[in-house]
């Protein structure tokens, strides 16, 4: 069973994606992370990837799918939960396509619905570790303003969680995101929860409406 988890930034959809990842060894393929990995090495791209992230737009098809790919083959046959994408229904159809090469399609589209005010709390209180990626937030953590990681990393305000980059990956998800809901209603492939819950009732909901 291939899936994606769908939502607006700060939903919560990495950590039930990593649960996932853990409880039913799903293999989780972050978008977001992999092409900031990317921006921030000496990769031909890096300067280009970067530009494009810190200013809340999304990369071309043609750079995502070649991130895309590269993680399907490493993924060896894992059942894949994707985490970022699709963010419009070009990318759903070649996503779908892609998969098709590999013998799956995407099976089930999670949504985890939060309302606007609280992404963008979520977010101007989010911290990353600048090691490992672990997202620390701290309305429910604050002691982690000054603590690092426990792989020691320092914990770092992601460089595109400024304002006016939030409010413009806001509307780049409600303008594109929502044509790619309409398409999974369309296909009979939507779950949609309610992410204002707590991360272990999120979790049993998304077991329950996936029937695993
Ligand atoms: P995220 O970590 O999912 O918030 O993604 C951070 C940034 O990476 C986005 O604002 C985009 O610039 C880029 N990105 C991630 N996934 C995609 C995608 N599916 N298509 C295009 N750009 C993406």
């Amino acid at each position: 069973m291939n899936l994606v988890v769908l939502g607006p930034q700060g939903s919560g959809k990495g950590t039930q994606a990593d649960l996932l990842t853990e409880r039913y060894g799903f293999r989780h393929i972050e978008t977001g992370k992999r092409l900031r990995g990317i921006a921030a090495s000496d990769h031909p791209l890096a300067d280009q990837i970067r530009k494009i992230i810190n200013s809340g737009d999304l990369v071309s098809d043609e750079m995502l799918m070649l991130v895309i790919q590269d993680e399907v083959v490493e993924a060896n046959g894992k059942n894949l939960i994707f985490d970022g994408t699709p963010r419009n229904v070009e990318q759903y159809l070649l996503l779908d396509k892609m998969l098709e090469k590999f013998g799956g399609k995407i099976d089930r589209i999670v949504l985890i619905n939060i309302p606007e005010e609280e992404t963008i709390k979520r977010l101007t209180s989010r911290r990353t570790c600048l090691s490992c990626g672990k997202v620390f937030n701290l309305i429910t953590n604050p002691s982690a303003e000054s603590e690092k990681c426990e792989c020691g990393g320092t914990l770092a305000k992601r460089e595109d969680d400024t304002p006016e980059a939030i409010r413009q990956r806001l509307n780049v998800y409600k303008n594109q995101t929502q044509q790619v809901i309409a398409e999974a209603k369309k296909r009979g492939t939507l779950l949609e929860i309610d992410g204002n819950k707590s991360i272990e009732e999120i979790h049993q909901e998304i077991v329950r409406g996936l029937g695993i």
